[in-house]
């Protein structure tokens, strides 16, 4: 669980941090609100990625068209937390640092390989998803970095992205959460699939033997199947109050092969 602090901590949205401040988890001695800095908040296309502030709303990227057109996986994902209320005061930077290894997003950042760009003290440096989420609720930012902005590559023609939820009702963490992004080469074969797994581990969890069975390869249900095994060989979740270990692991394959069939139905067809 998170460390009780007396440091100073940064608020963003609040809807991590306040609920854990009045359960006295966490005390820090000062608040520092990222809402009066301007200029963290926006959404850009640049060449080959979105650029996303780290104070930019989950209701802001959900209905963004850009991101919508460009990055459906990360849209969809924004769409899938909480209630309107929480989309419209949680952040994007908030619920990355935050790590909850049942948050949607961080299994979103991790599948599409983002950059998240941190600014400390001393200097800015970008630190890849995949070295960003060390453990639960811990992350490779170090003391005094705040993270200003989340970098997302565009998907190529051909791709199809979705994110995939099991919750328990409208506004919960995921039990089992899917990011996907598929891209099929011209002859109609895999050529790079990404899977990020939420709920299922200390950590969002980069499916990639799941992803390597699929490379390379033309679309099957066995394929499907296949996938969604090997996915859920690498899940490492915890019986708890959302459900058995079993049952998660076997929602893992269930939600993996769905995952993968959405992104092939929605690779636009006769393109390129
Ligand atoms: C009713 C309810 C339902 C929810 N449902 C879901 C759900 O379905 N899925 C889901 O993923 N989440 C869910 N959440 C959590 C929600 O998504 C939060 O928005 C998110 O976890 C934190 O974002 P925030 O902007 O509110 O961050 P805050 O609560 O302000 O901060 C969270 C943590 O991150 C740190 N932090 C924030 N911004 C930065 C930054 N830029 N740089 C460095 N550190 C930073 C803070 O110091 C704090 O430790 C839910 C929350 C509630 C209250």
């Amino acid at each position: 669980m998170l460390k009780s602090l007396d440091d100073p901590m940064v608020l963003a949205g609040g809807q991590s941090l306040v609920p854990l401040m009045k359960l006295r988890l966490v005390s820090p001695a000062n608040v520092v609100d990222l809402g009066k800095i301007p200029g963290l908040s926006y959404i850009r296309k640049e060449k080959d990625h979105l650029s996303i502030g780290s104070m930019t709303t989950h209701n802001e990227v959900a209905s963004s068209p850009l991101v919508n057109a460009r990055c459906r996986t990360l849209s969809e994902t924004a769409g899938r937390i909480g209630d309107q209320q929480v989309r419209n005061r949680g952040t994007i930077g908030g619920t990355i640092c935050h790590a909850d290894p049942a948050g949607d997003t961080p299994a979103a950042v991790l599948a599409l390989d983002a950059e998240l760009r941190v600014a400390g003290p001393q200097k800015r440096r970008a630190i890849k998803a995949k070295d960003f989420f060390q453990d639960m609720f811990t992350t490779s930012r170090r003391e005094g970095e705040i993270l200003v902005e989340v970098r997302v590559p565009v998907l190529p023609p051909r791709s199809g992205g979705t994110y995939l939820k099991l919750g328990r009702g409208a506004s919960d963490l995921a039990t089992v959460g899917v990011a996907a992004a598929v891209t099929l080469d011209r002859a109609g074969a895999y050529k790079d699939v990404r899977l990020g797994l939420a709920g299922v581990g200390s950590t969002p969890i980069r499916a990639t033997k799941a992803e390597e069975a699929l490379k390379g390869q033309k679309p099957s249900d066995a394929l499907l199947a296949e996938a969604g095994e090997k996915a859920s060989e690498m899940s490492n979740p915890s019986s708890d109050i959302r459900g058995s270990a079993e049952y998660k692991r076997e929602m893992v394959k269930v939600y993996v092969r769905r995952a993968i069939s959405q992104c092939l139905v929605r690779i636009p067809k006769g393109i390129g």
